[in-house]
């Protein structure tokens, strides 16, 4: 049995020889402070794994225990850590934030048939939400269109991505969003691939696309600057392979560079 426990959106974890375990009841039994909000969230491998929270940070965790950020766990765990740890990470948040009713202000309950939260006044039931947003690599010729996001560091450059607004298909949210951040037209949107992004709950839906029309014009709201990239003169720095914003401008480089030796 796995515990993944949140204190202030961080989440308990086991560390040894710089290896990342999540903690199992045993580990958290000299734990001074209570485990509140707990729900099953699937299982992990042959392990049941529940998500729980403290409100009190403890003064002092028991040896071998820490707080770790989800983007470090991210950067430093196993893929189906990390997948469950995110999974956790946006169940927990959901729950916080569903403890009253959105429509008549009365304690929610959790259903006891699935993953759900109702109302036992006004019968309202709400799901874990999750926010989809579009993610594109552009191509044209043999270049590929890269973008700094203004919080991005300098040199760092990734493809570009918008959250999906209501009313529209992800092909309309690629051509507007590509339309506002950058000023361009784009044809043949085909989808590429999803990945979860727990930062907070989004769902990363990603396309490739063809540059059809138009000159480059930054928003400098979200950018602050985007140029066409060809494979022997990309950015300094780039989204790494874990990402599917990585396995996109990878995605361009192998058509690119098909006889360069790996
Ligand atoms: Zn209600």
């Amino acid at each position: 049995m796995l515990w993944f426990v949140f204190y202030n959106q961080k989440l308990l974890v086991k560390i040894n020889n710089d290896t990342i375990y999540i903690p199992n009841k045993e580990d958290l039994t000299e734990l001074e402070t209570q485990l509140t909000k707990e729900i099953y969230i699937g299982r992990l491998g042959n392990s049941p794994c529940f998500v729980a929270e403290v409100t009190n940070e403890p003064l002092s965790l028991p040896v071998g225990l820490n707080y770790e950020s989800l983007r470090k766990l991210y950067i430093k765990s196993e893929d189906d850590i990390f997948r469950m740890a995110g999974r956790a990470h946006q169940i927990m948040n959901w729950v916080r934030k569903h403890q009253f009713c959105g429509q008549c202000g009365v304690p929610t309950k959790n259903k006891t048939d699935e993953l759900a939260k109702e109302c036992p006044s006004c019968g309202a039931t709400s799901f874990p939400r999750i926010s989809p947003a579009v993610i594109v690599a552009i191509v044209k010729e043999d270049k590929i269109l890269l973008a700094r996001n203004i919080n991005f560091p300098t040199s760092f450059y990734s493809v570009l991505a918008g959250f999906v607004e209501p009313g529209e298909t992800l092909e309309e949210c690629v051509q507007r969003e590509v339309q506002e951040e950058v000023g361009i037209e784009v044809k043949n949107i085909k989808y590429f691939g999803s990945q979860s992004w727990p930062f907070p709950d989004s769902l990363m839906i990603g396309f490739t696309a063809e540059y059809a029309d138009g000159e480059i014009a930054v928003d400098n709201m979200e950018l602050s600057h985007a140029d066409w990239f060809s494979c022997c003169n990309m950015p300094a720095k780039i989204p790494g392979k874990r990402t599917i914003a990585g396995r996109l401008i990878e995605w361009f480089l192998e058509q690119k560079m098909p006889l360069m030796p790996k």
